[in-house]
This record gives structure tokens, sequence and C-alpha cells, in this order.
């Protein structure tokens, strides 16, 4: 039987919910529980794809090739069960899909509404593919209240309804707010919050309770009597030194022994918390630390580089050293930024995926930079293809390169992608094709070139990483890049798209077309990661 955990908050956002579910969901795992979790958003967007990282943070995306919201990286990296399309479902796509039906005459002259219809098709989502799971956990998006959020709420009691009793559990994700004048912890809001849920028909089985001070049993007690839940039930949920910290501390709090319980499961084994031991062990005892600049656009929002940032910690995690991550406004050398003074500290230099022009003409020069210096240097997308045009400009004599990203160009040695081959077959596109969804998205294998250093990183010459661009560095410029140092090592099986480039003769220049963080785990460093964080662990002796 698949059982049910359906988590939503309430008095604030950015509680954490999405590291809640991810870690709740690791911890069923370490008890031998098949587990999935999946991200209902309650806004119109039909995914994520189109909206700023300023707006919404980085998009993730999956194997599938969807693009979705990034409390999936949160579930794969705790979890490492890879997230699917099916996920991630939004208000938006739920519509849209409901529209298209009705357009093509499927409801048969009835009247389209929000109960049953909307309702109906989010359940169908939160139930589709889940035979071979043990727990499926749904985290609503948004805080109760939101007029957004209403028809998944209305869903999710159904739901809770249809299926068999037992089979399914509210938990509840709140702030218990301390005022530091009166010196005390305040429950009122999660009282009022329980109270809009209940209204709308929902009881909290476990009301998880953040806070910044440790919650008093008195206040525990009076959460529980004023909410209609065990004082068990009522878990404290105090800020944690790291998010890999989160499963161990839920669980010494009893989160997950009070989840089985809701159930009626009793017989479970302990978890198995070894893994989380290990990470916690090489967190806490590092034996050095290195400095990786990351130069790129939206680092006044470092939800935009979630993964990323992740990833690079997971690389410190491999070579057991601590990774401070310095973030650097590429924009900031074109207005005069001294970029020696910037980038000589650090023991790596990381140019990230990216759109648009704005601070592209800084990323090239900490491109030559590294190039230069002999700086351990990772290019990730928009990264690769600063790379391949410096590389053009600097050392083949292509003066004038540049990308069609940025404008009409007499040398693109980057160009829009207007064929390629996918599962589906071949795919084509123009400047003209709709924005929304339409990239090269998902995950694509590529050959390495056997002796090179890529092939020996992955110890493999055959590799399948994710995708998401419009854009590709143009394989007719292999020989003059290759002649200036900048060597081709990884290529899509056909042989027509350039997936990674590499400099030999540099201690560590590698840029990839696809992006390697989105499938890093702190239990399972990505090679690539751990690779240039070794890389710069070395710089790190030499500076
Ligand atoms: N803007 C570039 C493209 O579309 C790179 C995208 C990215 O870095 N994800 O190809």
């Amino acid at each position: 039987m698949t059982r049910y955990i359906f988590i939503t908050g309430g008095v604030v956002s950015s509680l954490g919910k999405g590291l809640m579910a991810a870690s709740l969901a690791a911890l069923l795992q370490a008890r031998g529980f098949r587990v999935r979790i999946r991200k209902f958003d309650p806004y119109l967007n039909v995914d994520p794809g189109t909206m700023s990282p300023y707006q919404h943070g980085e998009v993730y995306v999956t194997d599938d090739g969807a693009e979705t919201d990034l409390d999936l990286g949160h579930y794969e990296r705790f979890t490492g069960v890879s997230a699917r399309q099916s996920d991630n479902v939004t208000q938006g796509r739920v519509y849209q899909t409901i529209i298209q039906r009705e357009r093509r005459g499927d409801y048969l002259g009835a009247t389209v509404q929000v109960i049953p219809h909307v309702t109906d098709e989010i359940k169908a989502f939160a139930t589709a593919d889940t035979e071979d799971l043990d727990f499926v956990l749904c985290e609503i998006g948004g805080t109760v209240g939101d007029i957004e959020s209403l028809p998944f709420m209305e869903a999710i009691r159904q739901l809770h309804n249809d299926l068999d009793r037992g089979q399914s559990i509210f938990v509840h994700v709140t702030l218990v707010p301390y005022i530091a004048a009166a010196g005390e912890l305040k429950t009122k809001p999660t009282q009022r919050s329980v109270r809009d849920l209940t209204s709308l028909g929902i009881q909290p089985d476990i009301l998880l309770c953040r806070c910044e001070h440790p919650l008093p049993d008195s206040e525990r007690k009076k959460i529980a009597l004023f909410c209609n839940v065990r004082p068990e039930a009522v878990i404290p949920a105090l800020d944690a030194s790291s998010i890999y910290a989160v499963p161990h501390q839920y669980h010494a709090e009893g989160l997950d022994e009070e989840v089985l319980r809701a159930f009626g499961i009793s017989d479970a084994p302990a978890p198995k918390m070894d893994r989380w031991d290990d990470i916690m062990d090489r967190r806490q005892n590092p034996e050095g630390e290195v400095t990786i600049g990351v130069v790129g656009k939206y680092v006044g929002l470092l939800d935009a580089y979630k993964s990323l940032y992740e990833a690079l910690n997971h690389g410190g995690l491999a070579n057991r050293v601590k990774v401070n991550v310095k973030w650097i406004d590429a924009e900031l050398f074109e207005k005069g930024d001294d970029i020696v003074a910037s980038l000589e500290p650090m023991h790596g230099i990381l140019v990230p995926g990216g759109f648009g022009v704005r601070g592209s003409e800084g990323k090239i020069e900490s491109v030559k930079f590294a190039r230069e210096r002999n700086v351990p240097f990772f290019g990730i997308c928009l990264g690769m293809q600063m790379a391949c045009i410096e590389g053009a400009r600097n050392t083949a004599g292509i003066a004038d390169a540049s990308t069609t990203e940025f404008g009409e160009t007499s040398e693109p040695v980057v160009g829009l992608i207007t064929e390629w081959m996918s599962k589906e077959g071949l795919q084509q596109r123009t400047a003209e094709t709709d924005l929304g969804g339409t990239m090269r998205l998902g995950a694509y294998p590529a050959k390495l070139t056997g002796n090179s250093v890529v092939a020996g990183i992955y110890g493999s010459n055959d590799i399948s990483e994710r995708h998401r661009h419009r854009y590709e560095v143009n394989a007719s410029y292999r020989e003059p890049l290759e002649k200036g140092g900048l060597i081709f090592s990884g290529m899509s099986p056909d042989g027509t798209l350039p997936e990674i480039v590499e400099r030999p003769d540099h201690p560590w220049f590698v840029g990839v077309q696809f992006h390697p963080e989105l499938k890093s785990k702190p239990f399972d460093p990505h090679p690539l990661f751990a690779s240039f964080i070794e890389a710069a662990v070395k710089q790190s002796r030499l500076v």
C-alpha cells in the first residue's frame, strides 16, 4: 500500500518545507522504505522555466527534461531518487491541461469547475505512478490562507477521504516566533494557522514548529491542546548548523517516529544513518579549505545557484575540505572593478550557467585570467560558451568571436541550435519559437575522447548529463580552437554538438555544455566537482 504524507506551511513562507520534506523522506528511506516526493506549486506559470532566477531561484531540470521548482533539487540530493516531470505540477499546468481538454470537447457539455475538475486533476497528479512506493510526500507550495493554494488544499482534503483510513496524514510546518522584548516564544500564530487549516477541513496530525529557541514543554503542551494534536506530535525544529544536519536533528526530535505512529506502523526498523554520519563527519572535521570565485550574474540571490553551491560543497566533502564560495558580479569587471585584485585570492574560478549579454565581457575576462594564470577553471553551460569565445578571441585570432544570443555577429562561435536528436526524434527550432519549454532540456548522452582529461575524471567514455540551453558551440570552429589549445573532448553521439572542452596544457580547465551540479549528491559527489575542488586544493598549496 502506498501511503501519502501531505505537507502544508503556515504563518510565513520560507520556513524550509522543501528541506523538511527531503529530510523526512531521507529518514523513511533510511528505515528501508521506498519514497518519492512531489511538489505542487500554486502559481499560474506552466513551469518556472520562463521565470527570472530573481523571482524563483534556480530552475531544477530533471532527466526527463522538466523545468521544475528548486525544491526538487533538495529532494533528489537527500534521497538520491531522480525527480521526474510528474513530481512537480503548477496550477498553471493543471489549468492548461483542463482548458485543452475543454477545447477538444472532452467534457461533453459539462460546466467545467474548480470542484471537481481542477481538484480531480490535482488528485490524479498526486496519485499517478506510485505503485512501487511505500510513501509519497506531497508538498503544497505557499502558505495556508493564500487564495491561490485553495484548490490544492481542497484536493488533499478530498484525497484523504478517498484513500483508506490510515493511508494518509497531514504535516503542517509553522513558525513559533521569539519576541525578544518579552523573552518568550509565541504560539498564537501557530494556533491561527491551524485554525485556518481546519476551516478548510484539514486537521493536521503532526506540527513541525520552526523556532530559534528551544520550545519549552509548557508551550509544546499548549500548542497540542489548542491545535488538537498529541504533545509528542508537536515537533520543535530549531535552526540547524547545516542542511545536512537536518535529518539527524529531526530524527532526534522524533519526527519519523511520530509519522510512523500516525500511520499505525510499529514494526519499522531503526533508521540506518551511516550515510549522514559520514557527511557530518566530513563537514565538521575538514582538513583544509579552499576559496572558489563564482563569476556570474545572479549573485544577489543565492537561491539562483542553489545546486551549484551544493555541488561545490559536495566536492569539498569528497576532498575533506571546507569550500568558501565567493560570489562575484561579472558586471563589476566591466564597470572598472580590479579583476586581478578580485580573482587573485581564488583557488578556483567558476563561470556558471546564465542568460543574456549583461556581464558577459566580465565573464570572458575571468576565463582569460584563469587561463593565463593557470588557476583551475570550470565553465558550466554559458560558462563553457564564454570559455570558447575567450579561446577564439585570444588563442585562435578570431577577434570578433561572439554568440548569436548577444546579437548579430560575423563570427558565431556560439549559435542557436536549430536541430538536434532527442528520444522523441528530430527537434527543430527557429529564432521565432516560443521561449517556454523549448530549450534542449534534460538528459542527453555524450561520447568522451579516450585519453582526455574528462574521460579520466569520469572513469568512462560514455556519460549522460542534464541540459538546459538554446545555444551551442559551433563545431565548425573546432579546428582553430583546438590549434589554440582548447580541445573538444566530449561530443554528442552523432558528433555534431560539442559537449565538453578542455585545455590539457593547463592544471585544470574544463568547460561543459550541461549542468553537472544537478546530479551531485552529498553522499555521491559529482566527479567533475570532486576533481575541480581537488585541483583547487593543489592551487591553494601554491599561493
Ligand atoms: N544562455 C545560454 C544558452 O541558452 C546558456 C544557458 C545556460 O547557461 N543554462 O545556450
